[in-house]
This record gives structure tokens, C-alpha cells and sequence, in this order.
């Protein structure tokens, strides 16, 4: 399923199987997630410098032709010479290379993936099960990781990232309230089914005040909002590659020590930490899948809220 240009659907092709160059895996996708970073590169706020481009980073695949089980996910290349990656950020590689943007993702029958950024894969969790880890809970997992010590912490927006790191931060012993968009009784339901403490709309306040809060969804209006949910030294993570404007606020919201921050790609460090992490946690993702001849379909899904959890497209 091919993106060609900004705006058009994604394109039903037959292309011969690709082949690995040195250092590269050839690898047969079993299950690949949709990511709302897909709908940003479609509708052109994450740009695609060289369409036509096969998308999809949250791939879970096996080698051919030795069959060993592999997750490929958005950071597909880095350059390890950068001052970024000399100082053990290669999430902000200058010269990085994101699969399903600048490399071809997972929206396919096969792929090929540098060797050094797949990662093995346990058998705790069917394909479809694990393919949402891949970003949504690997990326999720940074921001949450930028919440320290955070106690009370706000997830805004519950969708497939919410969903998986609810569970993870209930592990931790932490207590999650839940925003969604105002009227959106079913993720407040899904929220408090996977223990929520609170579940509401983004316009209320929540019932106390929060350690630190995490935005999901792509609004920059959620910016303020969640400033005044936060008290004294509270963080604020923008969990998504694009956010719509950021209103201007009174300083007021901000002081005390409060900040606002950005969470950006992942390292390698990242995913091994999560996916080791995420069975000992009991993550169970819910997902709905599609085949992958319907991945318009599940993007449109995505788009207008037409699922809790996230979706897959299987091959
Ligand atoms: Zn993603
Ligand atoms: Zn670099």
C-alpha cells in the first residue's frame, strides 16, 4: 500500500520483493500497526521527501530466510557520528532516517530493514498483540519515563498509546487520569476498564491536581489545558510528532517551576528496555485488524475515532 502524494489515498501495487543490501534483513511482515504519525505523513504536516514511499514503523515480521522473529519500528537508520549521536541521543540524529518515511515501512508483504535496528522478539504475544508496541508503546514508554517520579500523571487523548501505557504506569504503581474529547463516553470507559483512577473530558479539570501529564493527541489547545491540571514542578510531554498551534497563555500557568516539553523518535536503548519490559507488565493491547488491502480504511478508523486501542493491518 503505497503513498504517493499528500492527501491521496494510500495505493494498492504489486512491486517485486525487495532485496536486502549488506547489513540489511530481508523480512517477511506478518503484522504492521497504524500509528497517528501515518495520518500526519498523508496529509502532509510530517513531510515525505521522497514519495512514492511504502509507510508503516510498527512491524512485527520474521527474517527470510531463517524465520527469527523481529520488530522493526520508526528509527530505521542513524549515523553514529553526529554530536546528537556521539552524545547517546541517536533519537535526534541529525542525519536519521525514519522507516515508512524515508525508508519503506511495513504496509507491505515484505521489507528490508538494517540489521542493527530490528529487535528480537519474545513469543508472550501474537503478532497483531505486538505490533502496537512497536511505537505507540516504545514512544509512549519515553514520554512516561520524562514524567519521573510523577505519581498522578494525565494521559490526554486515550488511544493506542494511552491504552498500552496505562497499563505500564499501573504497574509502577502510579495513578492515571484520563482526558479524552468531550462526550467520548467509550474511551472513558475503555480508560477506567484498563484503571483509571479518573476519566473526563480535556475542557474539566481534573478532580486534583497532577504530578505531570502526557499529550497524546495532537492539539496544541491540550498545551494549557494541561499546564493548569499540573501543580508546582509538574511536567508537560507532547507525545506526537505534530501538534496544531499552542494557544498563547499567561505566564501564570507556566511559573512554578512547571515545563513544557517535546518527546522526539526513540533510541535503540528505548525499545529493548519496553519490549523487555512490556510482558512483565501483562501489556495486553487491543487491537482491531485489517487486512492490509483495507489500510484506507483503518487510517479513515483512525482518523474519525471509530475504535478504542489501536489498529493493525495484517498481510
Ligand atoms: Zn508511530
Ligand atoms: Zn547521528
Amino acid at each position: 500500500m503505497v503513498f504517493e502524494r499528500v492527501g491521496a489515498p494510500l495505493r494498492e501495487l504489486e512491486l517485486p520483493v525487495p532485496e536486502a543490501a549488506p547489513g540489511q534483513l530481508l523480512l517477511r511482515v506478518h503484522a504492521c500497526g497504524i500509528c497517528r504519525t501515518d495520518l500526519h505523513l498523508i496529509d502532509g504536516e510530517v513531510e515525505i521527501a521522497a514519495p512514492p514511499r511504502i509507510l508503516g514503523h510498527q512491524v512485527v515480521a520474521s527474517t527470510v530466510p531463517d524465520g527469527r522473529r523481529v520488530g522493526v519500528a520508526w528509527l530505521g537508520w542513524t549515523c553514529g557520528e553526529c554530536s546528537q549521536c556521539r552524545a547517546g541521543r541517536e533519537n535526534l540524529c541529525e542525519r536519521a532516517r525514519f522507516t515508512g518515511r524515508d525508508i519503506d515501512g511495513g504496509f507491505a508483504e515484505y521489507m528490508v530493514a538494517d540489521e542493527r535496528f530490528c529487535f528480537p522478539l519474545g513469543e508472550d504475544h501474537s503478532d497483531e498483540q505486538t505490533a502496537p508496541l512497536l511505537c505507540a508503546g516504545v514512544i509512549g514508554y519515553r514520554a512516561l519515563a520524562m514524567c519521573g517520579d510523577a505519581q498522578r500523571i494525565g494521559f490526554y487523548g486515550f488511544g493506542a498509546a494511552a491504552h498500552i501505557l496505562i497499563q505500564v504506569a499501573r504497574w509502577q504503581g502510579r495513578d492515571v487520569y484520563a482526558f479524552t474529547r468531550t462526550g467520548d463516553e467509550a474511551a472513558q470507559a475503555f480508560a477506567r476498564e484498563l484503571g483509571a483512577v479518573w476519566a473526563g473530558s480535556s475542557e474539566e479539570p481534573p478532580p486534583e491536581p497532577l504530578d505531570a501529564a502526557i499529550i497524546f493527541a495532537p492539539l496544541g489547545a491540550l498545551v494549557p489545558a494541561a499546564l493548569r491540571a499540573v501543580c508546582p514542578a509538574g511536567t508537560v510531554v507532547c507525545g506526537g510528532i505534530h501538534m496544531s498551534d499552542i494557544p498563547a497563555f499567561p505566564y501564570d500557568i507556566l511559573w512554578g517551576e512547571r515545563s513544557v516539553r517535546s518527546v522526539a523518535n526513540l533510541t535503540r536503548g528505548d525499545a529493548r528496555e519496553f519490549l523487555g519490559l512490556a510482558p512483565r507488565a501483562h501489556v495486553h493491547t487491543r487491537v482491531h485488524s485489517y487486512p492490509l488491502a483495507a489500510a484506507n480504511e483503518a487510517l479513515r478508523d483512525l482518523r474519525d475515532g471509530n475504535f478504542t486501542g489501536a489498529a493493525v493491518l495484517i498481510p
